[in-house]
């Protein structure tokens, strides 16, 4: 059976003061025996941060991407094994922002997902559609070849220690989230992506939903059947609001 996951993606935000009290606040409300799990997804520069006030603490961290490449001469580049370094467990690959403005595409994201898992972290692949692609009904095509590129690359074997997460662009940052029946459409067909290769992996296999999210429609979004959970943006930065969507997965 799948336990939940509720993951924040902080973006480029953050300081060492803000982040102090937000991390503190999640720490003190998980409490040690969470029932759905919770990771924050920081900026670099604030993994040792993050990894010094949430070691041994219900909250896991993570980055918010990762270098395809293992080491040597790629400047401004950060490695899997780097990330391991502090602490993480989660990174994000293919996030809708870094595919539109850093040109990364379907095989170099499959490319990161094979380097992060190489190192030992869990990577969160992110899917979703645009608003121009939704309204012309190309939505499943191009979810599928996001998810096809790692299915086809690297088999799919690589869900037993990946998450994915279906983000409509369209619902990120916008405050329009996609209704919980068209965010279970979308979900069953990613599922049925999995299942089609490795049957035995139906009921393990994690799919999150972002866009969106807030503690006003997280119930109702994580009572769809094959919503394992949210990835967070905005909401993520409210201690009160993360948590009571977390509080919602569980
Ligand atoms: C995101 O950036 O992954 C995201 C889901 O953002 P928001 O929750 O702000 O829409």
């Amino acid at each position: 059976m799948r336990s939940k996951l509720v993951a924040g993606n902080w973006k480029m935000h953050g300081s060492l003061t803000e982040n102090e009290a937000l991390l503190g606040a999640l720490r003190g409300g998980l409490g040690s025996a969470a029932p759905s799990e919770c990771a924050v997804c920081v900026p670099f520069p604030y993994l040792a941060q993050a990894q010094r006030l949430l070691q041994g603490s219900a909250v896991a961290w993570g980055a918010q991407d990762v270098s395809e490449h293992a080491k040597g001469a790629y400047t401004g580049e950060v490695s899997a094994a780097m990330l391991r370094d502090l602490g993480c467990r989660y990174v994000l690959v293919g996030h809708s922002e870094r595919r539109a403005m850093h040109a990364e595409d379907s095989p170099l994201v499959a490319r990161k997902l094979r380097a992060a898992q190489s190192a030992g972290l869990v990577p969160i692949v992110c899917v979703g559609e645009t608003l121009a692609e939704r309204e012309r009904g190309v939505t499943d095509a191009i979810v599928s070849e996001q998810l096809g590129a790692v299915i086809d690359g690297l088999g799919v074997g690589v869900f037993a220690q990946a998450v994915i997460a279906y983000e409509p662009v369209w619902a990120i940052g916008t405050g329009k989230t996609a209704t919980p029946e068209q965010a279970q459409a979308v979900h069953t067909t990613l599922r049925r992506l999995v299942v089609q290769r490795d049957p035995g992996m139906a009921d393990s296999v994690r799919i999150l939903y972002g866009g969106s999210v807030k503690a006003s429609n997280a119930k109702e979004l994580f009572a769809m059947p094959d919503i394992d959970g949210a990835l967070v943006g905005g909401a993520s930065l409210d201690p009160k609001e993360f948590l009571a969507i977390w509080r919602a997965a569980s």
